[in-house]
């Protein structure tokens, strides 16, 4: 059996022939920047989320990065990043000018740890970035009293969780913004690179899209613009596609609860722990052992594809040397025995018991080896 590690050819065929009626239609037209499609979009995409406004960019890389600069945040701040993300987070501040100060994750959740996050203000600090890593947002209650306590802003990084919730509130309600990526792997992906951010405050809203823009607009932001639109393309195409993201959601929480039930007797298994007041889209399927790489070898042998994330901690990253002498223990000993399993709307009951087989006498041969 063959299980991939995520199944987008699944996800276009559920879309259907409107995909290429779509991409048909835009051509004939011509309307390839802006327009009704990319309007319809961002309107629907932050009504979704339960914001007033969405603004639709090139990627989340530049969601965050033209949403910190539009906050004013640039060289002299400090912005709180979580340890264990995507390079991008961490990358975003630094292409605004300010500088990342890594915090820990929590040991159950891979998280932003709120504990350690105290010891890492300043009077420097700008912002903090919840990250909601793996589609679990971040605990939002905690993270919302302390900045509002600092008087610092929260912004989300929600490029993994499309449709989350943090009690009945969706990711990207929390943050002065939130910042989504429309990669084609992510929960909502475009067929290509693309990009929003979502946010109740009007101005902010302006100042994004005027950066975004070459500075056109009515809203002079006295920065240097760039160019980052969303294409009228991938507008259409989320568009279509995003009649199918509850669906699909749900799907990944099936495979995931099937997963942590199949797997919760696994010896040397450690899975990623869910809060109870988050409703994860599963964006990604982590689990720990000590024996991540000969497992990973193993389930590859066995045709299913597996991922890291993330092989290297933030402050650990090369880029980042400036920020890496902390050691941040949790980040770093997950950073060595994480692995993502398959995770996907289209995995069926099948490939996760197959997958469980696997991991099950593979970890069983290694306790018997270790008595
Ligand atoms: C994907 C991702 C990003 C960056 O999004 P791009 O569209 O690839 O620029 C940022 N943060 C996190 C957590 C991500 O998963």
């Amino acid at each position: 059996m063959k299980v991939p590690f995520v199944d987008l050819a699944a996800s276009h065929a559920e879309v259907g022939e409107a995909l290429g009626a779509t991409i048909t239609q835009l051509i004939q037209t011509s309307g390839f920047i802006g327009g009704a499609a990319v309007d319809a979009f961002e309107e629907r995409w932050a009504s979704y989320c339960g914001t007033r406004h969405g603004v639709g960019v090139g990627n989340g890389t530049d969601a965050l990065t033209l949403g910190l600069r539009a906050l004013g945040i640039g060289r002299g701040d400090e912005v709180i990043v979580p340890a264990n993300t995507f390079v991008a987070t961490a990358a975003s501040v630094a292409l605004a000018g300010a500088k990342p100060v890594f915090v820990d994750v929590d040991e159950s959740t891979l998280l932003l740890n709120t504990s350690a996050l105290e010891a890492a203000f300043s009077p420097r600090t700008a912002a903090v970035i919840a990250v909601h890593l793996y589609g679990q947002m971040c605990d939002m209650d905690t993270l919302g009293d302390l900045c509002r306590l600092r008087g610092v802003a929260l912004i989300e990084d929600a490029c993994q969780a499309h449709g989350a919730r943090w009690r009945d509130r969706r990711a990207g309600t929390f943050g002065a913004f939130a910042a989504f990526s429309f990669y084609p792997g992510k929960n909502l992906g475009a067929l290509g690179d693309a990009g929003a951010l979502v946010t109740d405050d009007a101005s902010l809203a302006a100042r994004v899209r005027a950066l975004g823009n070459h500075g056109r607009g009515h809203h002079p932001v006295g920065l240097v613009s760039t160019n980052s639109r969303l294409d009228a393309l991938q507008a259409a195409a989320l568009d279509l596609k995003l009649d199918h993201l509850d669906l699909w959601n749900e799907r990944r929480r099936s495979a995931a609860d099937a997963y942590s039930r199949l797997l919760s007797d696994v010896p040397g298994v450690r899975l990623t722990d869910q809060r109870s007041e988050s409703h994860s889209v599963h964006h990604l399927f982590v689990i720990r052992t000590a024996e991540r790489d000969a497992l990973r070898a193993e389930l590859t042998k066995y045709g299913i594809v597996t991922g890291i994330h993330y092989e290297v901690p933030c402050h650990r990253h090369p880029t980042f040397t400036d920020a890496g002498r902390a050691a941040l223990p949790v980040a770093e000993a997950a950073a060595v025995s994480m692995i993502s399993l398959p995770m996907h709307p289209h995995l069926t009951a099948d490939q996760v018991c197959y997958v469980v087989d696997v991991i099950r006498q593979f970890s069983t041969d290694a306790a018997m080896e270790s008595t």
